[in-house]
This record gives C-alpha cells, structure tokens and sequence, in this order.
C-alpha cells in the first residue's frame, strides 16, 4: 500500500531519484522516507515531518533558521520579492547599462567544472542560493555530464529543494562540488554554512565560492556579513586553495558607493527609482576600469566582491599562514 502512495507522489517530485536517496534530516541527519505527501524522519526521537509543496520538499530546521516551514507552504515573501513587476519599469530597466559587473565567473566556473570532470565522469553539485542562475554558471547548467542540485530558501524557477546552508539536509560527503556564490553575506552565520558545505562534500570535493567585500545592503532584512580577501581566506580554512582573488573589481564598488550616497537623502519609492536610473546612465562606465584593475594589488583591498576556489582537506589553515597570504598593496 505504502508503495502504491510513493508511486503517486513521487513524479510530482522535482528533483531526480538519486538525489531523493541522498537526502536526510536537517535536524539529526536521519534516514528520511516519502510517506504520504511528506518526508518524514525515522529517527523516533526525531519523527519531523517536512512538507512538499508544487513538488519541492521543504527540509528546514526550525530550530536554526530565520525562517519557518510554514514561510514556504504560505508562499510568503522570503529573500526574493515573488509578486509581480512592473513590466514597463522592467523593460526600461533592461534598455540602460547596469553598474555591476562580474569579470572572472564564466572563466572560474570552467575551471571548476574541468577539475570537477577530472575528479567523478557524473560530478553532483550542491547549489546553495540556486533558485535562480547565477553568473557565469551557463557552461555548467548546460553539461549533462554535471547534475546540479539547486536548492535556495526562495521558490525560483531552478529551485528543486527548499533548504538553509545552516543545516543542508543531506549526509555526510554526498557531494563532488558545492557553489555558493553571492550567499554568504545573506546568512546569519556562514561559519556554521562553511561547516555544512564541508560536511557534505567528498573528501577531495571542490567548493566555489563568491562573496561580497565592498558591498552596500542589497538584501533588506537578509543581508548581516563583508569579508576581507584574508577573512574570506580564513572562512574556507579547511580548504586547501585552488584559486582565489577578486571577482568584481574597485571599479564597480565605486558605482555603487556612488549610487547608495544618493539613496541615503531619501525613502521615496519614486526618488530612489529616479536614482536608480539616474545612476545607471551616469555610473555605468566605471566598472569598466575593472577589466584593468581585476588582477591588480590594490583590488584586493578595495574590490567589491572576492571568490575562493578549493579543496576540501584534513588540513587547517592555521592564522600564522593566513596572515603570509596578504597580497595587497600595503
Ligand atoms: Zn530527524
């Protein structure tokens, strides 16, 4: 009987089958089992039941994250505004240049998935804070050889697994590769989410990480943490480093300084989308001083967000190495 319910359930499911094998409880990392139309925990001390809505199992620890099992099932607003926009303000937007520019994903995201093919012929990925395509990541999304396992604590059209870095419901070294890129400043603690990612890929799995340094509030509510070049370095201290450096460069972080002085003289909706555009066509050309500047020193103080490619090792980077890795320009 049981199986004819999972027979039911089971298509409506996003994700693939094997995935749905690897999965485990966020909050005692126990056996999980389709039963009805949730997942329910085989731990008996445990016994959690996680919902399922439109297909996307909803694995949260309530009692680790800012965000509730309830959030999801009432599709309420979490990181990403879900209601509708104004598709003429959208159009426009789309017609004039942005401020932002990011030089190094495409070229860093190849060379994952080259190491990444080198290490497993059928790699799996986590992404955390995939529910929608991130930078660069089109050569990956399109190799079939890679199975890309996107999950984020918003509904997005990639989304397969609602999920929180705090507690990633899967086991143990489940994984070839994890990217989590323009996530870490929107968590609470992304020491604890580096511990998880660490946690669940395979001894040797390559992490891909892209994180903002100078950076304003971009995320309202969601957004708590900035990181140096060393203090990224230093969050990833149980990686051995493949490649690392500056992402988006000084060029940019100057744009956006720009733009956010002029949004601190008001809280007017229409002003501040007045100087949105104001500042697109007049502080467009500044990120372009960034394909000079990338690779420069000085960047590495002042670039607006770094990346950190590596493997996961036995090994910790102790603070007296750390501080021998400085490479700006003081
Ligand atoms: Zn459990």
């Amino acid at each position: 009987m049981q199986f004819q319910i999972q027979q039911d359930i089971q298509p409506q499911l996003k994700l693939s089958k094997k995935v749905q094998l690897m999965l485990c409880c966020p909050l005692c990392h126990s056996k999980l089992e389709l039963y009805r139309e949730d997942y329910q925990c085989q731990n008996p001390e445990c016994k959690t039941n996680f919902p399922i809505k439109n297909g996307i199992p909803i694995l949260i620890d309530e009692k680790s994250s800012i965000f509730s099992i309830e959030d999801f099932l009432n599709e309420r607003n979490t990181f990403f505004d879900l209601s509708p926009k104004n598709p003429f303000l959208e159009a426009l937007k789309s017609l004039i240049p942005e401020i932002s520019l990011n030089i190094k994903s495409r070229k860093n995201y190849n060379h994952f998935a080259e190491i990444l093919l080198s290490l497993s012929t059928h790699p799996k990925v986590l992404v955390i804070g995939g529910s929608i395509l991130g930078q660069g990541t089109e050569t990956i999304v399109d190799n079939p050889k890679i199975e890309l396992v996107e999950t984020d604590i918003s509904f997005g059209s990639r989304t397969i697994i609602i999920c929180d870095a705090h507690s990633i419901p899967f086991a143990n070294n489940s994984f070839d590769g994890v990217i989590v890129q323009a996530v870490l400043e929107h968590v609470v603690d992304p020491w604890q989410c580096v511990e998880e990612i660490h946690r669940v890929l395979k001894d040797d799995g390559l992490v891909y990480a892209e994180t903002p340094f100078m950076q304003q509030v971009h995320g309202g509510c969601y957004d708590f943490t900035r990181f140096t070049y060393l203090g990224h370095r230093r969050l990833f201290r149980k990686f051995e480093e493949i490649d690392s450096g500056a992402v988006c460069g000084s060029g940019m972080a100057l744009a956006w300084s720009y733009y956010y002085f002029l949004l601190s003289f008001t809280k007017s909706k229409f002003w501040r989308k007045i100087i949105t555009f104001f500042v697109r066509i007049t502080a467009f050309p500044f990120k372009y001083f960034d394909y000079f500047l990338i690779n420069q020193f000085g960047t590495l103080d002042a670039a607006s967000a770094f990346y950190f490619m590596g493997k996961k090792s036995k090994q910790i980077l102790t603070d007296q190495e750390l501080i021998k890795l400085y490479k700006g320009a003081n």
